[in-house]
Order: structure tokens, then sequence, then C-alpha cells
């Protein structure tokens, strides 16, 4: 963390552009989070990490999702300060911006509080890893990561502490809802949407019964040919799972 406690004046020219399209990047993928029903009024939250600098674009809070546009993102630094925006950054900035900090390899941050992932969260249990999908997209379980209050840095230490080391983009927050990461936000809003589906199908199994296991073995199988013959650069391609 850094000793200087004042936010960039304003964002460098040599990333306007960069910053300009990610505002506009941010401001539809919003629009997915409706579309797949992942959110209810405005609690959901996307943002883009700036690369090559320690900027991040991200949500204004208290926003309806149909008033989004490009011109609302807010801009802030790593610390959550805001540097461009007329408007209050989301109150999650905090946790998005922590990632950041520590997570290099993240380009991308989504946070939700989809129905299913929220009651496996509320129940504090990890998704099982019992869908060949899931093996695909999140090598094993959906790990449940610890409680913590909105607005501080607990929930960023908390979705790091999980995550890292661990295969899964995704961090089902106890008591709280689903954090999701990506190399950018269009895979962050992926990984929330994936997270959502097999959190629904693996409860409905549940009602109807026990679920089966799958060997770890063919989850490391069904991982590596997923993240090595599908694992094109982001956006290239749409993804076929086995
Ligand atoms: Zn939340």
């Amino acid at each position: 963390m850094s000793a200087d406690v004042s936010a960039p004046a304003a964002v460098p020219a040599r990333a306007a552009g960069t910053v300009a399209t990610l505002r506009r990047q941010v401001s539809d993928l919003h629009a997915e989070l409706v579309r797949y029903q992942l959110v209810a009024w405005t609690a959901g939250n996307v943002s883009a990490r700036v690369p090559g600098e320690d900027l991040m674009v991200i949500k204004p809070s208290g926003v309806s999702y149909d008033d989004l546009t490009p011109e609302s993102m807010i801009v802030t630094d790593l610390h959550g300060r805001v540097v461009e925006g007329d408007l209050s950054p989301s109150s999650d900035t905090a946790a998005h911006a922590y990632v950041y900090r520590h997570m290099p390899e993240v380009g991308g941050v989504v946070h939700t509080h989809s129905t299913y992932a929220a009651a496996w969260a509320a129940r504090a249990e990890p998704v099982p890893c019992v869908l060949t999908a899931m093996a695909d997209e999140f090598g094993g379980d959906i790990p449940v990561g610890p409680f913590a209050l909105i607005g501080d840095d607990p929930i960023g230490r908390g979705i790091v502490d999980t995550l890292t080391g661990h295969r899964s983009p995704a961090v089902l927050m106890q008591n709280h809802g689903v954090f999701s990461i990506g190399a950018d936000a269009r895979a962050a809003v992926k990984a929330a949407v994936m997270c959502e589906d097999v959190a629904r199908t693996v409860h409905l199994a549940r009602v109807l019964g026990p679920t089966v296991p799958i060997d770890p073995a063919d989850i490391d199988r069904l991982y590596a040919r997923y993240q090595n013959v599908y694992g094109q650069p982001a956006g290239s391609h749409e993804e076929d799972h086995a």
C-alpha cells in the first residue's frame, strides 16, 4: 500500500483511450447481469482494471441498471478513491480494489447476490463438483469465503485468501453472495453466470437425491482439457463444455 494518501488528479492522457473503451465494456456488461437474472434492484456490480495503470472502472452506486451509461461509470484508483466521475462508486469498490491490489493477474471482478449461489452461501456450503461443466470451468468445488462486513478490507481479504491458489474463479462469501474474477471483466461475468447456473443445477439435484461425485483425477483431466483447448484469449471465441 502506498504512503501517498492523495488520489491521482486525473486519468493520464496515455490511458484515456483504454478508459473510454472500458467505460463502454463495463457499462454493457451490467446488462448481462440483468439478462442472466443475477441481480435484483441495484445489488450487483462489475469492474475492470485499467491495464498498466493503478486504476479501475466500476459501476456508480445506487443507479438503476437501465440508466447506466459509459459516461456514468466511475474511475477510481486501486484504493477506491474517485479519479473520474460525478457519482459515488459502488459500495463494493473497496473489495474490488483489494482484489486488484493483491491479484495482479486479475483484470475483472464481478459481485452478485444471484439466488441459488447466495442460497449456498447462506449455508456456508461449497457447491460440490458433480457436473463436468463445473470441472471444466471451476476445476473443483466452488469454495466458501469468510463472513465479512461490507465497506472495508475484510471482504477483499476473504476473496483473495480463498481464491489464491484455487482453480475456481468464483467464491461464495458466507451469508452474502458471489464474487468472481477473470483475466478481464467479461471473463469475470462469465464466471458469475456459470456459478449461478451450476449452483441451481446442483441444488435441484440435491432436492431429488444424493449427488454422485466425480473422481478427482477426472476433474483434473476435464479442467486441463478445457483450460488448454479452450483457453484462448478472452473474447476470441465461445467455449463449448464437455
Ligand atoms: Zn453484496
